[in-house]
């Protein structure tokens, strides 16, 4: 199901919007071989309305079927934005699109999620290529988190690029 907002039900107080973007809804195209989608996008978000904008904060969360760009190993990865915020215009050129009293935030949820996706696809953040596969596959949780807090911080540097624009 899109994500759609009625914005009669915003007005007078904030909504919790809970739900499961399909694949075939999200329409996502990622532009890279390495990264297909592979699950639908789960979002959990609260959605307020002031005079001049929208702001939607909460978790998105997706699966990902991954190609390491080093050693070509098929794995998945899960973007799991717990603290992902946003805020549209309701006026000006960059406005939400508002039809029959109802926006549609879908648009905005895939473009964020695109923003998570890894740039580079890593089986794991040692690893070294196609030649040298090492013996210990070891998935250690602390290399996992710390790939996992490198990775968020990429995406928001990512939006402080966008919100120069
Ligand atoms: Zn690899």
């Amino acid at each position: 199901m899109p994500i759609l907002l009625h914005m009669d039900k915003i007005e007078k107080e904030s909504l919790i919007l809970k739900g499961e973007i399909s694949l075939s809804d999200l329409n996502m195209e990622s532009g890279d071989d390495l990264i297909k989608p592979a699950g639908p996008l789960a979002y959990d978000i609260v959605v307020k309305q002031d005079d001049e904008s929208i702001t939607m904060q909460g978790s998105l969360k997706m699966l990902l079927q991954c190609e390491c760009s080093r050693c070509l190993q098929l794995f998945e990865h899960k973007i799991n934005q717990k603290s992902w915020n946003c805020k549209i215009s309701l006026k000006g050129e960059d406005s939400m699109e508002i039809i029959h009293g109802t926006a549609d935030l879908t648009p905005y949820l895939r473009e964020y999620t695109f923003l998570a996706f890894p740039q580079h696809p890593l089986c794991e953040s040692g690893c070294v290529g196609i030649n040298q596969v090492p013996t210990d596959s070891g998935n250690s949780p602390l290399s996992e988190s710390s790939n996992e807090k490198l990775k968020n911080k990429n995406v928001w540097v990512e939006l402080d690029k966008l919100n120069l624009d």
